[in-house]
């Protein structure tokens, strides 16, 4: 099975370094017999090929039987015809992954805003208000005149049932509760359609189905974050309120995720690349660790391969016992350890068994 791996921009090459300490690890332990192959992404191939995705890498991209995204500094790239594509964008609409899987949990011993919470985003990842994601051709966001900015966003019937779909399907396997996040009062026609469409394909499922809007949802997660089981919501309310999320369960360096598509999946942490804390060796690569177990949970299901299932387990219970250990954690969670030294001990725990 052939990984490839981008390592992004910011801190992104520090945790992805961690990451896959942990995977190789995994991969000995379990023998998995993956082929890891690293390619040019990002800032520094923006100077060395002129693109932060050049041909070469989206070759690779295509090929691959899926992909580790170290999180990327667009904030910094140039416009996509001087080569500042954003790999994010340009891998999840490319390869169409469209459902953005976020979870938040409490982990045992780590610091949290809250006390308990356990729950599961679904973020529609192809489409909503992300300017380069929701046009054919041209971008949904536009200067008719030098004083006036518009952007339009774009809900469609195909993209939401998808991801009420995939939300329903975890959520059947979970406590049977399904909440729809919208702001249907304000946008009373595309999110209107929206909880619609979920409402339509929850009803094939046996749930408990409610929905809130967006602004309340941010107070309810703080209020009761426990309640929530799965969640579903558009593109940029699905960002917003999985950074939430994370912070709640500590920060943001905790929230890991999967884009999942029908045919491809990629493991990308939650968070961005904190060019703030980067080349420091400080950033906690737990969110990255975990999204690499959750990718091999992907394939795992995906090829009906119960020992990548049992990986990403492993993953899982490592990062915990990690988590857990006395002067185990980065300086985020009011640690000593390093990116690096995180990542061995969780190495070590996956190979000696957590
Ligand atoms: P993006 O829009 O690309 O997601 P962002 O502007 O939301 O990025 P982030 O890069 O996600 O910002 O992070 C915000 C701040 O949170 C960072 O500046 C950093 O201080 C902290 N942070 C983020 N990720 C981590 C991490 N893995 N470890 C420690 N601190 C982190």
């Amino acid at each position: 099975m052939k990984i490839l791996v981008l390592e992004g921009d910011g801190i992104g090459p520090e945790i992805v370094a961690a990451a896959i300490d942990v995977l190789k690890a995994t991969d000995h332990r379990f023998n998995l017999g993956l082929e890891l192959e690293t390619a040019d992404s990002g800032l520094s191939s923006l100077e060395k090929n002129g693109s932060t995705i050049p041909e070469e890498t989206w070759g690779k991209v295509t090929t691959a039987d899926a992909v580790i995204l170290g999180p990327a500094d667009t904030a910094v790239y140039p416009a996509p015809i001087e080569g500042g594509i954003n790999p994010s964008a340009k891998l999840r609409g490319g390869l169409d992954l469209y459902a953005n899987i976020r979870p938040s949990k409490i982990r045992p011993g780590v610091p949290a805003h809250v006390e308990a919470m356990d729950l599961v985003i679904f973020r529609e990842n192809t489409e909503g208000f992300y300017a380069v994601r929701n046009m054919h051709d041209g971008l949904g966001e536009f200067m008719p005149t030098e004083d006036m900015a518009i952007a339009v966003r774009r809900i469609t019937r195909r993209c939401s049932e998808r991801i009420a779909r995939q939300a329903c399907e975890l959520a059947v396997q979970r406590r049977g509760l399904l909440s729809i996040v919208h702001k249907s009062n304000v946008l009373t026609m595309s999110d209107g359609f929206f909880v619609d469409i979920c409402k339509e394909v929850a009803s094939d499922y046996k749930l408990e189905v409610d929905e809130y809007f967006v602004d309340a949802m941010t107070a309810l997660l703080v209020r009761k974050p426990d309640y929530f089981d799965v969640i579903v919501t558009t593109n940029l309310f699905g960002d917003i309120i999985s950074d939430l999320a994370a912070e709640l369960s500590g920060g943001l360096g905790l929230g890991p995720s999967v884009n999942a598509g029908d045919e491809n999946a990629m493991a990308q942490a939650a968070h961005g690349a904190a060019p703030d804390i980067a080349g420091q060796n400080i950033a906690n690569p737990t969110a990255m660790i975990l999204s690499v177990g959750m990718l091999l949970d992907t394939l795992g299901i995906r090829h009906n391969r119960p020992e990548l299932l049992e990986a990403s387990k492993r993953i899982d219970k490592a990062v915990d016992a990690q988590l857990k250990e006395k002067g185990g954690r980065t300086p985020d969670l009011g640690g000593p350890l390093g990116t690096d030294a995180f990542g061995a001990g969780v190495a070590k725990k996956v190979k000696d068994g957590a």
